[in-house]
């Protein structure tokens, strides 16, 4: 798999600060902002700031420090949103899973009963 990533996609643009954003928590690996869209009371996304388009490009060639630390921001989010009743971390990758911003993100959904995982 090749991995190609676009410095002029969103989430790029926010990290740069050309983009406004509701930030959540920030650290030096990652940063954690409110969805402009949001799907629920608690729906927060989850970034690392170095340049992986997906998950899977970010498991593989992402380091163990930024690895840890977007994990840390995930961990904050919780802590700092209303998550204790459950929450659904979801990462969209590339066509078949409706990937909309190629810069890697985890979605944060929460806040109310969510329904089963998958419809159609
Ligand atoms: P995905 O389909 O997983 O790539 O989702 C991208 C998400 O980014 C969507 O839920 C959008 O609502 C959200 N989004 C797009 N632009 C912004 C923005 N400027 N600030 C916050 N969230 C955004």
């Amino acid at each position: 798999m090749e991995y190609s990533y676009d410095d002029q996609n969103i989430f790029a643009k926010i990290l740069r600060g050309e983009i406004p954003n509701q930030t959540v928590y920030e650290s030096e690996h990652a940063l954690a902002f409110r969805d402009i869209n949001p799907q629920a009371p608690v729906h927060v996304l989850v970034i690392p700031k170095g340049p992986y388009v997906s998950l899977d490009h970010f498991a593989r060639d992402a380091s163990q420090e930024e690895q840890v630390g977007f994990m840390q921001a995930v961990a904050e989010v919780c802590r700092l949103t209303d998550t204790d009743g459950g929450f659904r971390a979801i990462c969209n990758t590339r066509t078949h899973g409706v990937q909309d911003v190629p810069h890697y993100h985890m979605h944060i959904i929460g806040g109310r009963q969510l329904g089963r995982m998958l419809q159609g």
